[in-house]
């Protein structure tokens, strides 16, 4: 048995309270669904500006009315203290998702990055000192390695940033760090690389890639490249992401604690051939695609090269490991996203054979 599957056993047995930030986002939606399916108190805090009803709508048609009946949604902003200290009250664990989750959008408004990322983080921090949550695990991100030469990328060897995005992320880990020293706080910071599945947005400009390019596809659409196509990522399917906050927020080994890790599948994939992944991947649907090629346009800024995790400090001191390849949450996410276009763009060009 994995320690992830031991852990569930004992999540059952013994349930706790939990808070997840930005429950109504992708990943903290999918949290919010694995911690009822496994008959937790879950409170949820989301001030909807990137995050939709619908998605908490999914997850209550995913679970038993006994299960939906132990969520509480708190519709406020992390910007907001007194909200903060709300939702915070008497949690066992916070795992906190809320945040502008974008670095092109972060390049727009730094203030508006600031105010959810650091300011917002900062509140949650305090909140949760103050209402003696045993631990906060908090969403951190690849984007703290900048320009970091080498690959894989290693905790410790960070770069210069490279966006406001990415300097938010790294501030969230300073303060965590100084909480665990100045007031005894236990918190984990997890930084992501790529994470993809079903809930994420397909929709707008700062769109991730694989919903985008999902989207477009579907649509009959040029799939727009930023760059040659030989950038690089770590794409990571989202329930490897539930397992690492499940994982951090439990763990009982003191060295294991107020540290960081990369949480990703440990393999890098070009964005050429992502484009072939998700055209196979749709055709395996009965999906009739068109034959055009992708468009490329400049690097976008602020964004890294490459990129690609070394995950063996999660392995080790968290137990992490990764369920799902990229071609596996493919696979699982494909029938999602083909039922879930974006609703905002003209379509209607879709043939299935
Ligand atoms: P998302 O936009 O789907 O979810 C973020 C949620 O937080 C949304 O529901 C939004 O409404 C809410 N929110 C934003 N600001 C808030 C505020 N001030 N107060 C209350 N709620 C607020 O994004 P996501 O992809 O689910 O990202 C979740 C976290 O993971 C973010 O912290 C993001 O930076 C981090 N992250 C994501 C990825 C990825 O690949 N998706 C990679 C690295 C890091």
């Amino acid at each position: 048995m994995t320690v992830y599957d031991a852990l569930k056993k004992q999540l059952r047995r013994a349930p706790r309270r939990w808070l997840v930030t930005g429950a109504a986002g992708f990943i903290g939606s999918n949290l919010v669904e694995v911690l009822l399916k496994l008959d937790q108190r879950v409170v949820g805090l989301d001030n909807f500006s990137t995050g939709y009803h619908r998605n908490l709508k999914e997850v209550q048609a995913r679970l038993t009315p006994a299960q939906w009946q132990r969520f509480h949604l708190i519709t406020g902003d992390i910007g907001d203290l007194p909200t903060c200290r709300r939702a915070c009250d008497r949690v066992d664990y916070v795992l906190h998702q809320a945040a502008l989750g974008s670095v092109p959008a972060s390049m727009t408004d730094p203030l508006g990055c600031h105010r959810s990322n650091v300011t917002g983080f900062l509140n949650m921090l305090v909140a949760a000192r103050d209402a003696r949550a045993r631990r906060l695990v908090y969403a951190s991100s690849s984007a703290v390695y900048g320009d970091a030469p080498g690959l894989p990328k290693v905790e410790n060897n960070l770069g210069r940033v490279l966006s406001p995005y990415a300097a938010s992320k790294a501030m969230d880990e300073l303060y965590a760090d100084v909480f665990g020293r100045a007031y005894g706080f236990e918190s984990i910071g997890l930084r992501y690389f790529n994470v993809f599945g079903p809930r994420q947005d397909p929709a707008g400009a700062y769109a991730a890639v694989i919903p985008k390019w999902i989207d477009a596809l579907l649509a009959g659409e040029r799939v727009r490249i930023n760059g040659d196509g030989r950038t690089t990522r770590d794409f990571c399917y989202i329930e490897n992401v539930v397992q690492a906050n499940l994982l951090a927020a439990t763990t009982p080994r003191p060295e294991a604690v107020n540290q960081v890790y990369n949480i990703a599948f440990g393999r890098r994939t070009t964005l050429n051939s992502l484009l072939k992944m998700l055209r196979g991947a749709l055709a395996t649907t009965g999906t009739v695609l068109g034959a055009q090629a992708p468009v490329f346009g400049p690097f976008r800024a602020g964004d890294v090269r490459h990129s690609l995790a070394d995950i063996g400090k999660a392995k080790r001191l968290l137990g992490y490991e990764p369920t799902h390849s990229i071609e596996a949450g493919l696979a699982l996410a494909m029938d999602w996203y083909r039922g879930n276009q974006s609703r905002t763009g003209a379509r209607g060009k879709r043939k299935r054979s």
